[in-house]
Protein backbone atom coordinates (compact mmCIF):
# COMPACT_ATOMS: atom_id res chain seq x y z
CA UNK A 1 0.00 0.00 0.00
CA UNK A 2 1.43 3.13 -1.33
CA UNK A 3 1.97 5.54 1.87
CA UNK A 4 -0.04 8.46 1.89
CA UNK A 5 2.89 10.87 3.38
CA UNK A 6 6.18 9.76 1.06
CA UNK A 7 4.32 7.62 -1.57
CA UNK A 8 7.05 5.07 -0.87
CA UNK A 9 5.25 1.23 -1.29
CA UNK A 10 7.06 0.15 1.24
CA UNK A 11 5.00 -0.94 4.91
CA UNK A 12 3.91 -3.13 7.53
CA UNK A 13 0.70 -3.97 9.18
CA UNK A 14 0.88 -3.53 12.68
CA UNK A 15 -2.51 -4.31 13.54
CA UNK A 16 -5.45 -5.51 12.17
CA UNK A 17 -8.97 -6.74 13.47
CA UNK A 18 -12.39 -7.24 12.12
CA UNK A 19 -14.63 -4.75 12.24
CA UNK A 20 -18.22 -4.63 10.71
CA UNK A 21 -19.53 -7.75 12.50
CA UNK A 22 -16.54 -9.45 10.59
CA UNK A 23 -17.74 -8.36 7.42
CA UNK A 24 -14.05 -5.93 7.26
CA UNK A 25 -10.85 -6.02 8.76
CA UNK A 26 -9.38 -2.96 9.15
CA UNK A 27 -5.55 -2.49 8.99
CA UNK A 28 -2.49 -0.77 11.15
CA UNK A 29 0.44 0.23 8.78
CA UNK A 30 3.16 2.16 9.07
CA UNK A 31 5.52 3.21 6.23
CA UNK A 32 8.93 1.85 6.76
CA UNK A 33 10.65 4.73 4.74
CA UNK A 34 9.16 7.74 6.98
CA UNK A 35 7.36 5.78 9.60
CA UNK A 36 3.88 7.58 9.18
CA UNK A 37 1.20 5.23 10.27
CA UNK A 38 -2.08 4.97 8.49
CA UNK A 39 -5.03 2.62 8.52
CA UNK A 40 -6.74 0.43 5.66
CA UNK A 41 -10.30 -1.02 5.63
CA UNK A 42 -10.30 -4.29 3.59
CA UNK A 43 -13.94 -5.93 2.54
CA UNK A 44 -14.82 -8.62 0.46
CA UNK A 45 -14.58 -8.09 -3.28
CA UNK A 46 -17.68 -7.98 -5.35
CA UNK A 47 -20.87 -6.21 -4.27
CA UNK A 48 -22.22 -6.43 -0.96
CA UNK A 49 -25.60 -6.49 -0.41
CA UNK A 50 -27.49 -4.51 2.05
CA UNK A 51 -30.98 -4.75 3.89
CA UNK A 52 -32.99 -1.94 4.28
CA UNK A 53 -35.33 -2.39 7.19
CA UNK A 54 -38.77 -0.84 7.62
CA UNK A 55 -37.03 1.20 10.50
CA UNK A 56 -34.64 2.45 8.02
CA UNK A 57 -31.87 0.71 9.26
CA UNK A 58 -29.33 -1.11 7.25
CA UNK A 59 -27.48 -4.35 7.69
CA UNK A 60 -25.54 -6.66 5.41
CA UNK A 61 -27.75 -9.12 3.57
CA UNK A 62 -26.87 -12.85 5.81
CA UNK A 63 -28.21 -15.61 3.70
CA UNK A 64 -28.69 -17.80 7.38
CA UNK A 65 -31.65 -15.33 8.60
CA UNK A 66 -33.99 -16.56 4.83
CA UNK A 67 -32.31 -20.17 5.99
CA UNK A 68 -33.95 -19.78 9.79
CA UNK A 69 -36.84 -18.12 8.47
CA UNK A 70 -38.02 -20.38 5.96
CA UNK A 71 -37.07 -23.34 7.99
CA UNK A 72 -39.25 -22.43 10.80
CA UNK A 73 -41.85 -22.21 8.12
CA UNK A 74 -41.18 -25.81 7.23
CA UNK A 75 -41.16 -27.19 10.76
CA UNK A 76 -42.87 -30.84 10.22
CA UNK A 77 -43.35 -29.97 6.49
CA UNK A 78 -42.14 -32.39 3.71
CA UNK A 79 -39.25 -30.23 2.59
CA UNK A 80 -35.52 -31.39 3.29
CA UNK A 81 -32.91 -29.18 4.05
CA UNK A 82 -31.47 -29.12 0.69
CA UNK A 83 -34.23 -27.17 -0.77
CA UNK A 84 -34.31 -24.76 1.97
CA UNK A 85 -30.33 -24.32 0.88
CA UNK A 86 -31.38 -24.31 -3.02
CA UNK A 87 -34.26 -21.49 -2.14
CA UNK A 88 -31.85 -19.22 0.01
CA UNK A 89 -28.90 -19.47 -2.48
CA UNK A 90 -31.15 -18.92 -5.44
CA UNK A 91 -32.88 -16.08 -3.29
CA UNK A 92 -29.03 -14.48 -2.54
CA UNK A 93 -28.09 -14.33 -6.30
CA UNK A 94 -30.89 -12.66 -7.42
CA UNK A 95 -31.18 -9.83 -4.84
CA UNK A 96 -27.48 -9.69 -6.00
CA UNK A 97 -28.85 -8.36 -9.23
CA UNK A 98 -30.92 -5.46 -7.76
CA UNK A 99 -27.76 -3.63 -6.69
CA UNK A 100 -26.39 -3.00 -3.42
CA UNK A 101 -29.27 -2.35 -1.01
CA UNK A 102 -32.25 -4.05 -1.02
CA UNK A 103 -35.75 -3.67 1.40
CA UNK A 104 -37.11 -6.68 3.29
CA UNK A 105 -40.46 -6.51 1.78
CA UNK A 106 -38.36 -7.36 -1.93
CA UNK A 107 -36.53 -10.23 0.21
CA UNK A 108 -40.00 -11.14 1.83
CA UNK A 109 -41.68 -11.22 -1.90
CA UNK A 110 -38.70 -12.96 -3.37
CA UNK A 111 -39.06 -16.17 -0.67
CA UNK A 112 -42.78 -16.07 -0.69
CA UNK A 113 -42.39 -16.97 -4.56
CA UNK A 114 -40.38 -19.63 -4.27
CA UNK A 115 -41.66 -21.01 -0.82
CA UNK A 116 -45.30 -21.58 -2.74
CA UNK A 117 -43.66 -24.08 -5.60
CA UNK A 118 -42.31 -25.95 -2.41
CA UNK A 119 -44.80 -26.34 -0.04
CA UNK A 120 -48.14 -24.45 -0.16
CA UNK A 121 -48.79 -25.23 4.09
CA UNK A 122 -44.97 -23.42 4.88
CA UNK A 123 -46.31 -20.49 1.79
CA UNK A 124 -49.33 -19.76 3.93
CA UNK A 125 -47.15 -19.48 7.45
CA UNK A 126 -44.25 -17.15 5.95
CA UNK A 127 -47.00 -15.10 4.62
CA UNK A 128 -48.20 -14.95 8.06
CA UNK A 129 -45.54 -13.73 9.36
CA UNK A 130 -44.05 -11.77 6.75
CA UNK A 131 -47.14 -9.68 5.92
CA UNK A 132 -48.28 -9.82 8.94
CA UNK A 133 -51.87 -11.30 8.65
CA UNK A 134 -54.39 -10.71 11.62
CA UNK A 135 -57.58 -11.73 10.31
CA UNK A 136 -59.33 -15.31 9.15
CA UNK A 137 -60.47 -13.26 6.61
CA UNK A 138 -56.63 -12.82 4.88
CA UNK A 139 -55.78 -16.29 5.08
CA UNK A 140 -59.07 -17.14 3.56
CA UNK A 141 -58.01 -15.22 0.51
CA UNK A 142 -54.87 -15.49 0.36
CA UNK A 143 -55.67 -19.62 0.33
CA UNK A 144 -58.56 -19.37 -2.11
CA UNK A 145 -55.82 -17.61 -4.63
CA UNK A 146 -53.63 -20.88 -3.71
CA UNK A 147 -56.35 -23.56 -4.25
CA UNK A 148 -57.04 -21.69 -7.56
CA UNK A 149 -53.56 -21.50 -8.54
CA UNK A 150 -53.07 -25.46 -7.74
CA UNK A 151 -56.97 -26.49 -8.67
CA UNK A 152 -56.01 -30.12 -10.10
CA UNK A 153 -54.65 -30.57 -6.76
CA UNK A 154 -56.71 -32.02 -3.65
CA UNK A 155 -56.13 -30.23 -0.11
CA UNK A 156 -57.68 -30.92 3.26
CA UNK A 157 -58.87 -27.73 4.30
CA UNK A 158 -56.87 -28.12 7.65
CA UNK A 159 -53.48 -28.37 6.08
CA UNK A 160 -54.49 -25.19 3.39
CA UNK A 161 -55.54 -22.80 6.92
CA UNK A 162 -53.64 -22.93 9.60
CA UNK A 163 -54.60 -21.09 12.96
CA UNK A 164 -53.76 -17.79 12.68
CA UNK A 165 -50.49 -16.46 14.54
CA UNK A 166 -50.24 -19.94 16.14
CA UNK A 167 -48.98 -23.32 14.54
CA UNK A 168 -51.24 -26.11 13.98
CA UNK A 169 -50.97 -28.56 16.23
CA UNK A 170 -49.56 -31.67 15.20
CA UNK A 171 -51.66 -34.83 16.16
CA UNK A 172 -49.42 -37.76 18.29
ZN1 LIG B 1 6.08 7.02 4.02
Amino acid sequence: MRCPRCAACDDHVIDSREVDRGESIRRRRECRRCGYRYTTLERLGGAVTFVVKRSAEREPFRREKIVAGVRAACKNRPVDEEAIEALSLAIESELAQHGRDVTTEQIGVAVLDRLRELDEVAYIRFASVYKGFESLGDFEREAGLLTKATAPKQHRPSDVVPTPRAAQPTPS
